[in-house]
């Protein structure tokens, strides 16, 4: 058996759906190509007030938002919110809408928990299971921090190893899973599956000025362009290579390990500030450091503090990640083996002893 015929057998075992089966309830989002509820099944109407479920009403775009889930769900099910349905509802509108269902993960985005004052301690028991035997400090602090970007960067090399670039990562779309204990990736909307030529941003589509790597294009456009239908291609790979697409995200991954590490980051004013610094500093990360050392607050002598612990372990993983040319970033997985992340083994392990 392969794939294919799988994904096909899973598809009629399916239980499918249509609008009537939806009981909607608060609107959790609204954007310029769809709009975002709770929603339960209206059989089985959950005990919870808003139900257990989020839909997305979706338009024309929805079509390859159905298709990177339907594919995340079979390939690596764990990066994003878990996917239920999607299907497209003939309404009298022309072209009709497209429904996406999703199982409800929880309640914060990492975008929500990083508003709060007491980010990331807010955050601890939720990831770490318990509160960690160690003073408040920027060594516990960098310990949140660290499992954050760990998980993020393991749904990241999910997707990445699936040959799917998301183009839309930031904190509003990394949602923390109740059940899971984990952050999970959600807003496949922008993305794009270069392995079978899906690669599709409508013209009006813009990326997110705040988190996009400067590269205008995840392609050189000297590549052929990706054929429209999923046509299974074995240049895929190779152009992979040729473009590495997947460093877009792990720029933006780098931004929002900079928002952790520096509050002062974190409201979009702050951010759009530092950009323009680092715009000024030619991207590279050391020289907006040198630029702005010097002349630094408490607050952001803290934010490079901790980044310098264990000998600077932390900084060293940020500048490999936020880097000007795409070739020079570092990838998810090479990331989730960088010796940042052994440090908290290596303390996990002497808390047990
Ligand atoms: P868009 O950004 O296009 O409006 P998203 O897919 O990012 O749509 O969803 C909008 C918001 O809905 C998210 O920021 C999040 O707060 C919430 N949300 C989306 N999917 C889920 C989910 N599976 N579980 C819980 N909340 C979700
Ligand atoms: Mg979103």
């Amino acid at each position: 058996f392969d794939m294919f015929v799988l994904a096909f057998v899973e598809r009629f075992l399916r239980p499918t759906y249509r609008k009537d089966d939806f009981v909607l309830g608060k609107k959790l989002g609204e954007g310029a190509f769809g709009v975002v509820y709770r929603a339960s099944l209206a059989e089985k109407p959950s005990s919870k007030k808003e139900g257990d479920l989020v839909l997305k009403k979706a338009t024309e775009y929805g079509a390859v938002e159905i298709w990177m889930n339907e594919r995340v769900r079979r390939a690596c099910a764990n990066s994003c919110a878990d996917f239920v349905y999607g299907f497209l509802e003939n309404s009298s509108k022309k072209g009709g809408e497209y429904w996406l269902i999703w199982r409800f993960e929880g309640e914060a985005t990492l975008s929500d928990l990083m508003q709060s004052k007491e980010f990331p301690y807010n955050v601890e028991t939720m990831i770490l299971g318990e509160v960690q035997d160690m003073r408040k400090g920027i060594e516990r602090e960098n310990r949140i921090i660290q499992t954050i970007m760990r998980q993020l960067l393991f749904a990241l090399d999910g997707l990445h190893s699936t040959g799917i670039v998301h183009r839309d990562i930031k904190p509003q779309n990394v949602i923390f899973s109740e059940g899971s204990r984990t952050f999970k990736i959600i807003d496949l909307g922008a993305a794009a599956d270069l392995r079978v030529g899906i690669n599709y941003i409508p013209k009006e589509f813009l990326l997110d000025p705040r988190y996009a790597a400067p590269e205008q294009y995840i392609m050189s456009t000297q590549t052929p362009s990706a054929p429209s239908a999923p046509v299974a291609t074995a240049l895929s790979p190779v152009l992979w290579q040729m473009n590495l697409p997947d460093r877009f995200d792990i720029y933006s991954a780098g931004l929002i390990f900079l928002q952790m590490a520096f509050p002062a980051l974190r409201s979009d004013s702050g951010l759009i500030q530092f950009n323009r610094q680092l715009k000024r500093c030619d991207y590279d990360l050391v020289g907006w450091r040198k630029s702005v050392e010097p002349r630094a607050n408490s607050e952001l002598r803290r934010g490079f503090e901790l980044l310098d612990l264990d000998d600077g372990i932390g900084w060293e993983l940020v500048t490999s990640m936020v880097r000007y040319k795409a070739r020079q970033r570092t990838s998810a997985k090479a990331a989730l083996a960088h010796p940042y992340f052994d440090r908290e083994g290596l303390l996990a392990l002497s808390f047990m002893q």
